[in-house]
């Protein structure tokens, strides 16, 4: 691609804003960047190269120490032989050669050279020097990833703005954004619905995911424009368009700070639609305070954990939780319980099997009923909160009217050692179940015996019914929400919680697009939870609409048969909607 001009490449909208930056690659292993550099910078980036071989080899002596005492004297020994090939001379050579004779960065050099010495070992005749390809290959990767590390901290100019480019985010990735002068991000792979998505929104900084290829097509350093709402990047805008980007990156920042009544949404016909706040930092309480959220309706505890990178103990999180119900207050906070696994990794002191990791369905109120004393301190770290308001405790990925129970008990037990300590704690704390396995959204009436209340976990329940991965840019055309089977079993459990006079609401992302707003409101629900940077429009949204209006249209919706048909009718322009 000519870098200079001007060029739009298109991708998925994931979170909205406009926002100009110089590209950063957020790089892993198997993407590595490459781009030329000038002569003059080759000192710099061996001097790069020596600190990254400083670290790798401190990690080797960690992780030798470490095997010796779990494992043995005779394994811990391979990582002896792993530093011996870090100091080999031929390997330094050639990173240099590629510097100085081809002038590429030095992450590429290092990929270049590690390829280059695997090939040389596996010629080799012998089989035990043949057979330290590998180790060379697993010695070279260490290296690689302490430069893109380095990398990541990626530096700026004084008031300049980066925008991240990378294959994908990982959610522990991201809730490091904030710290840094992150624009933006853009990403090959990743999904409206994914965590890092997710993040984006909460953090108000523009998104585009699904972009095809975007890490061959950019260069580092070199200007783009993110369209966050349009779903494409602009490569060298032009200044009106920039300008235009500054004007939105400053609009977003005063909107983040400014006050705005509490809203009471209604639709035309004045039935009340309750909007409350999508967290996952307990500092964004005050945002959704401000944008008018009547409470929290769903605090991801996880994002806590993964945002400080240490695991919090009941006292922490106790406080954690206090500041947002005090914030919120008098509204009603909904914390879930953790959610990690799959994407949302963390790693506690005492981790339940990690080689069991990614086994599909190993995670989220599986792994807390696994580990009774990390889930135990959550659960009395949320009930003395409870003592500072309304409170209620959310279960992620429920499966079966038994894991209440066992929740219930746990929570028992939990009352009975805060009233031994003498702490206090609320009368009367709802226990609630996310339907967003389909073992759940079969039989909501069943989960209803024992839940006092339901949040539709959309996300993950497309990705399940649909066979389908939230986070896969090449299962995007399959992970349908407008599935005849997602939006019948939506308008079943809606049905549901109606029958048992239960509260039931949607926190997955589809509750914060307006989109599908009257479908929603015609499939019978009332409470949305969704970020706070989306409360405003969607309040507007609401206004906007009747109810008798969006039943039709939901009942339209239930009686075709393919999501094409049900996006199109969605996506039809609606009849203006006549004041009562
Ligand atoms: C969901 O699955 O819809 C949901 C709200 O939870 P999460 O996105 O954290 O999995
Ligand atoms: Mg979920």
């Amino acid at each position: 691609m000519n870098i200079q001009a001007r060029t739009i490449i298109n991708g998925i909208a994931a979170s909205p804003g406009l926002a100009v930056g110089k590209v950063c690659f957020w790089s892993d292993p198997e993407n590595v960047p490459r781009y030329t550099i000038d002569p003059e910078q080759v000192p710099e980036e061996l001097a790069r190269l020596d600190e990254a071989l400083a670290s790798a080899r401190q990690q080797l002596v960690d992780l030798q120490e470490r095997v010796e005492k779990e494992i043995g004297h005779e394994e811990a020994a391979i990582f002896t032989s792993h530093s011996l090939l870090l100091d080999d001379p031929a390997f330094y050579a050639r990173v240099e050669k590629f510097l100085t004779q081809e002038h590429i960065n030095l992450e590429a050099a290092v990929e270049m050279a590690i390829e280059d010495i695997v090939k040389v070992l596996r010629k080799i005749p012998d089989l035990y020097l043949r057979e330290r390809a590998d180790d060379f290959r697993d010695v070279g990767r260490r290296v690689l990833e302490n430069l893109l590390a380095y990398q990541r901290q990626c530096t700026l100019e004084e008031g300049g703005k980066i925008i991240l480019v990378a294959h994908e985010l990982m959610p522990s990735d991201t809730v490091q954004f904030h710290r840094h002068h992150v624009g933006a991000f853009v990403t090959e792979r990743g999904g409206v619905s994914s965590h890092a998505a997710i993040l984006a929104r909460s953090l108000r900084l523009p998104a585009v995911v699904s972009v095809p290829q975007i890490l061959s097509q950019l260069q580092a350093g070199v200007q783009v424009l993110v369209d966050g709402r349009l779903g494409r990047v602009i490569v060298n805008p032009d200044p009106t368009e920039i300008e235009e980007a500054e004007r939105d990156q400053t609009l977003r920042a005063k909107a983040a700070a400014s006050v705005h009544p509490a809203v009471v949404s209604r639709t035309l016909d004045q039935v009340e639609v309750v909007l409350s706040a999508n967290l996952t930092r307990e500092d964004e309480a005050e945002e959704a305070r401000m944008v008018g959220a009547r409470g929290v309706g769903l605090l991801r505890t996880e994002f806590l954990f993964m945002d400080r990178g240490e695991f919090l103990d009941e006292e922490k999180q106790y406080r954690a939780y206090r500041h947002v119900v005090e914030i919120m207050a008098p509204h009603p906070v909904t914390i879930r319980t953790l959610d990690l696994g799959e994407d949302k990794q963390f790693n506690f002191e005492n981790p339940v099997e990690a080689t069991t990791a990614c086994v599909l369905g190993w995670r989220s109120l599986r792994l807390s009923l696994a580990d009774e004393n990390v889930f135990s301190a959550q659960l009395r770290a949320i009930l003395r909160a409870s003592a500072h308001g309304v409170v209620r405790i959310l279960l992620p990925m429920v499966t079966g009217i038994e894991e209440l129970r066992l929740v219930r008990g746990l929570l028992a037990k939990a009352q009975s050692e805060l009233t031994t300590r003498g702490l206090a704690f609320g009368a009367d704390v709802q226990l609630g179940a996310m339907i967003e396995t389909p073992s759940a959204a079969v039989l909501p009436e069943l989960i209803l015996q024992e839940a006092d209340f339901l949040s539709v976990g959309t996300n993950d329940l497309v990705q399940y019914i649909m066979v389908a991965d939230r986070v896969s840019e090449h299962m995007q055309r399959y992970y349908r929400s407008t599935s005849p089977a997602v939006i019948s079993l939506l308008a079943g459990m809606a049905r549901a919680a109606r029958t048992a006079g239960k509260d039931i609401s949607i926190c997955g992302e589809i509750a914060g697009d307006p989109l599908y707003l009257p479908l929603l409101l015609g499939l019978g629900f009332r409470n949305l939870s969704v970020a706070p940077v989306l409360i405003p429009d969607l309040a507007a949204a609401v206004a906007g609409l009747k109810i008798s209006e969006a039943e039709d249209l939901a009942a339209r919706c239930l009686r075709l048969s393919t999501a094409d048909e049900i996006e199109a009718l969605l996506r039809a322009k609606p009849t203006p909607a006549k004041g009562i």
